[in-house]
């Protein structure tokens, strides 16, 4: 499968694991998407709305045969299978499923922007993001991901919670 993506999960609402693991079963249920890494799963302050509950955030990278569009409605309807309602932005989720990055592309549609515009600002992405990939290229950022990670005020909020033991994809979920 020619393209690569790298997705954000986060979930603070119900069985915040299982979330997690729903949504990547989920995903692998597609024949268009190939699970490539996981990272370890973290909990997070919330950021943006900060009165709610912490949040446990994780990224992985997947191959697949979708467009970017294709992949926003998948994650989409996965959020929706999973029970999310909308009701505060970047308020209390089940689940939130973003596209951090799709290929080397640069996209700027209504529905969807990438690279995900605020991941540059986030250390629960960008901690779990370079455990998978260290020194990723993300187009027209400047610097690299440690850079922008020691700019942001709040990083000590992401903490690991579970970590990936061993190299297989699913190391995190077996045991
Ligand atoms: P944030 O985007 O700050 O992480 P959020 O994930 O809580 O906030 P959502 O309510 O999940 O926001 O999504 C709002 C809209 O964002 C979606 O309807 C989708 O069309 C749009 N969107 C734009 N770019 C992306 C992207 N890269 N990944 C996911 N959704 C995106
Ligand atoms: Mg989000
Ligand atoms: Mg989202």
């Amino acid at each position: 499968m020619k393209n690569k993506a790298y997705l954000s999960l986060g979930t603070n609402l119900g069985d915040r694991f299982e979330n997690l693991v729903k949504a990547i079963e989920s995903l692998k249920g597609y024949h268009e998407i190939e699970l490539e890494a996981c990272s370890s799963v973290y909990e997070t302050d919330p950021v943006g709305y900060v009165d709610q509950d912490r949040f446990l955030n994780m990224v992985i990278s997947i191959r697949t045969s979708l467009t970017a569009r294709q992949l926003l409605e998948v994650c989409m309807r996965i959020e929706e299978e999973l029970g999310r309602k909308r009701l505060i932005r970047w308020g209390p989720r089940i689940i939130d499923l973003d596209i951090l990055l799709y290929n080397q592309e640069n996209i700027e549609t209504e529905k969807l922007t990438v690279p995900h515009p605020r991941m540059l600002e986030r250390a629960f992405v960008l901690i779990p993001l370079m455990e998978i990939q260290e020194n990723i290229q993300i187009p027209r950022a400047e610097k690299s991901l440690a850079a922008y990670l020691q700019e942001i005020p709040d990083r000590e909020g992401v903490q690991i919670w579970k970590r990936k033991n061993g190299e297989g994809v699913f190391a995190l979920f077996e045991n």
